[in-house]
């Protein structure tokens, strides 16, 4: 019988269209398979690893068709339904299926030429069981320190140099890295353990301790064993566990040589354990000790009622009427039917709270998937999830994660959850995919025959449109549990303030007078400014201008810890002048104030209480964020000065008093959001006040007190706001109502944009005539020295809608194949 000849379909990591076709050779016709990372040439004489997306007979109508060099990978490393959904989003958000792949893949997969390869910090230089191709290559490594995978396949002259690499990477020989990435967690670590007698037997171990402490010649012994049942304790493991053995000798403050001899003296045991990067929990508490409230209950009952009509519901609730209990239930239910839940949250507020909260119920079966992972997590999730129910291991089948988790490759999902569904952070910016992580899950739920749960307190007019629209079901929950209430909102009239010289700094008496009832209460306080920095800029009185950044047409923001003049968009910084630096007039002036100033005003106002400050500037390194909120959390801190970032689903049993510097720098932020957004955020940060038995005030100073958006806040209410913005977008041609698609056009020069901004200009003519503005320069027209000029489209959700969006694309393909400015970069953002 003759041989049918294969032809693959290869995805390749590059912003490209199409996949491309392939022949197989007959020696890999076997192990060829959908979902495989292949070795492809492309381009002149470079390799790449791509990801095989289609097998056919079918000879395809080009005529010289390069063969796939080698198969990578035994078993396929992504599943069909992912598959599906990164095409939707590739569709949909009108960008290619190799940036949804590259955005989804943990850079360890993503082999390709250009890939750095290094030594692994590990690999202990035993060159035993290595193949004579591999000690070549470590032995290059080991003097070049790091190589492109291209380089490394030139000096070789190996095909094989993609498998070789894998096969190395997989045992910690070697690294792949796409950029500076963090220092690895070892993989294997030396634990001690009690000897086996003493670990089965309680009195045995106290006999033991006993005749330790006897003997003052001991007593460093008797140090070691303390030590080490106290951190048993501490970590809330038993005698059979073992502890790091580094751990252990710093805690009992002893040599390593005491531990050798109790180790001879066959107290303890050192063994050496293979360490999953990923740290196990176990589940401290059972699902079915949360007692619902009756209302609760109710609401859960009518979710599973809504589900037999909708695939998505959305579940509204107000700031501390218990979602998350709700969600657990719901979580419980979907786990034990075997299947797999998703459970989706803002990236900043992956925070230990939540994980913990999780942690408690479902231990181990919880999987955390982060962009701030190194890849070595990424990967052993990504596997898991890959490889979840083939063992009968219900290993993170429940994963937490940001955005980016919605791309890895499930199979058997049963319930995506959303919460804080209305965050603006589930929406990526840059680079492509510029996808909604809210939207694109009800499409992986789709492929799964999955559900969809939203939840928030403060719903996305997309959201509660849709709910309108009778496409989502709603479930409304409106009280707090356990009889908490609301807190009491007040608005402070800053002018007025002002006139009757009731200010301190930037702060109200009013306000002033709540901080100080709530520190004699000891109770706390969170004070929310939408600013970083010191004060906002520097001001000229002479000729009334403001230092700007060289690459961005911004004002820069005065850092007083730094003492710099600093651009919040490219982080160009200066040192501060001390004369204007366009008049050299010595009349200048710090004007307006950001988080920094704002702690130290509160340091001379109450000098005794403590205050941390929560922005972008103090939580840069990995662990400070969960610093700060332990801090908090166990009361070390009384008050709280931050951005954004404390506005976000945490949950603190003692603040009573929370404070809105300045809210008019949310509700005059010009974007057709912005009210919304305004609204959710001081939504957000009130609902942080008051729980359980304290009662919560909130206090919004402001200098516009008249402002609508204020009101609704004042009343939590809602819906009033839903109406009355929505009938805005209407008229306005806004989302929800309208689709909005901003293009962008970047380039150095500014003449170019200028140039292809008129030539889009005629083509949107053609095809888009009334349905689109610009073009027009952004409120930062400069950013990082790119001039940028902006298209809003603004296609009405009709049957024609999808023909509008090919002709976008037709345009823009067009535009990067033919034009003379095709040097200008377009950027298109659907659903911006
Ligand atoms: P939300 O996310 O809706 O703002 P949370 O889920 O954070 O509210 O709940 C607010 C607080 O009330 C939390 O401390 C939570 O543990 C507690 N809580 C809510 N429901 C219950 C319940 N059924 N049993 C015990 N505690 C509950
Ligand atoms: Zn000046
Ligand atoms: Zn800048």
């Amino acid at each position: 019988m003759m041989q049918e000849t294969f032809f693959v379909q290869v995805l390749l990591p590059f912003p490209l269209r199409t996949a491309f076709t392939y022949r197989v050779p007959i020696h890999l016709v076997n192990s060829i398979a959908f979902g495989k990372r292949v070795v492809v040439p492309f381009g002149r004489n470079k390799l790449y690893a791509g990801l095989v997306t289609s097998i056919s007979t079918q000879a395809p109508e080009q005529v010289q068709i390069k063969y796939v060099v080698d198969v990578i990978d035994q078993y396929p490393i992504i599943t069909n339904e992912q598959l599906a959904l990164w095409q939707w989003i590739a569709d949909y958000y009108l960008c290619t299926l190799g940036e949804v792949m590259a955005a989804a893949l943990p850079s360890a997969f993503k082999l390709a030429g250009e890939s750095q390869v290094r030594l692994h910090s590990d690999f202990s230089g035993d060159l035993s069981d290595l193949s004579p191709d591999e000690i070549l290559i470590v032995e290059a490594l080991a003097t070049h320190e790091q190589m492109t995978l291209t380089d490394i396949a030139k000096i070789f002259n190996f095909a094989k140099v993609f498998l070789i690499i894998n096969s190395l990477v997989a045992r910690d020989i070697v690294d792949v890295v796409d950029e500076v990435k963090e220092v690895y967690k070892p993989k294997t670590e030396t634990q001690i353990f009690l000897s086996e007698d003493l670990a089965n037997d309680e009195n045995k171990l106290l006999e033991r301790i006993d005749l330790l402490s006897a003997n003052k010649k001991s007593e460093k012994q008797f140090n070691l064993l303390l030590a080490f049942i106290s951190l048993i304790r501490e970590q809330q493991l038993n005698y059979h566990s073992g502890l790091k053995k580094s751990d252990l000798i710093k805690k009992a403050n002893v040599s390593s040589a005491v531990l050798r001899g109790m180790i001879k003296n066959k107290i303890l045991l050192e063994k050496n354990i293979e360490k999953s990067r990923l740290i196990d929990f176990d589940s401290i508490q059972k699902t079915e000790e949360i007692k619902l409230s009756p209302v609760q209950e109710k609401k859960l009952a009518e979710i599973k009622t809504q589900f037999e009509t909708f695939d998505t519901v959305l579940l509204h609730g107000i700031t501390g009427s218990g979602k998350t209990e709700i969600y657990i239930k719901m979580i419980d239910e979907v786990l034990s039917q075997g299947k797999q839940v998703l459970y989706l949250l803002p990236e900043i507020a992956l925070t230990s709270q939540i994980i913990n909260r999780l942690r408690k119920f479902f231990g181990h079966k919880v999987g955390v998937y982060h962009s701030r992972f190194n890849e070595y997590e990424r990967v052993e999730i990504w596997n898991r999830v890959l490889h979840f129910g083939e063992e009968e291991d219900d290993k993170y089948s429940l994963i937490l994660g940001a955005r980016s988790s919605l791309l890895l490759p499930y199979h058997n999902l049963g319930l995506i959850i959303v919460d804080e569904e209305h965050d603006a952070s589930y929406k990526q910016t840059d680079p492509a995919p510029r996808y909604q992580a809210r939207d694109s899950s009800i499409i992986l739920a789709q492929i799964h025959h999955a559900k969809v749960l939203l939840g928030t307190a403060t719903p996305s007019l997309e959201s509660y449109y849709n709910v309108k629209q009778n496409k989502f079901g709603l479930v409304e929950l409106k009280e707090r549990f356990a009889d908490s209430k609301l807190p009491e909102i007040w608005i402070e009239n800053l002018v007025e303030a002002r006139k009757q010289k009731k200010m301190q700094g930037q702060f109200s008496q009013f306000l002033i007078d709540a901080i100080t009832e709530a520190l004699q209460k000891k109770e706390q306080i969170i004070l929310f400014q939408n600013r970083r920095g010191y004060a906002v800029r520097l001001f000229c009185n002479t000729c009334q201008s403001m230092p700007t950044c060289v690459y961005c047409d911004v004002t820069l923001t005065y850092h007083k810890y730094a003492n710099i003049l600093k651009c919040h968009y490219c982080g160009y910084a200066i040192d501060v002048p001390a004369i204007c630096p366009s008049c050299h007039s010595p009349n200048i002036e710090m004007k307006g104030f950001g988080t920094e100033k704002i702690e130290e005003t509160l340091a001379t106002i109450f000098p005794e209480a403590t205050v941390e400050r929560m922005d972008m500037d103090t939580t840069r390194t990995k662990n400070s964020y969960q610093r700060i909120i332990n801090n908090f959390e166990t009361h070390k801190t009384d008050i709280l000065v931050g951005t954004q970032m404390v506005t976000k689903g945490l949950d603190f049993d003692r603040v009573s008093v929370v404070g809105i510097m300045e809210a008019d720098t949310l509700m005059s932020y010009p974007d057709f959001r912005s009210f919304e957004r305004a609204f959710q955020l001081m939504s957000q940060v009130s609902g942080r006040a008051g729980r359980k038995d304290i009662p919560g005030k909130v206090i919004i100073q402001t200098y516009q007190p008249w402002n609508p958006a204020l009101s609704y806040v004042v009343s939590n209410n809602f819906n009033e706001m839903y109406c009355n913005q929505i009938e805005e977008r209407k008229n306005y041609h806004y989302p929800p109502v309208y689709r909005l698609i901003k293009i962008t056009l970047k380039h150095t020069d500014l003449e170019k944009v200028n140039a292809a901004a008129v030539e889009l200009q005629a083509e949107f003519n053609k095809h888009f005539e009334g349905f689109y503005l610009g073009p027009e320069f952004p409120l930062v027209p400069r950013i990082q020295n790119y001039y940028l000029k902006d298209f809003w489209l603004k296609l009405p959700k009709t049957a024609t809608l999808n023909r509008k969006k090919q002709q976008l694309k037709e345009i823009i393909d067009n535009f990067n194949v033919y034009s003379v400015n095709k040097s200008v970069r377009i950027v298109v953002n659907v659903d911006y």
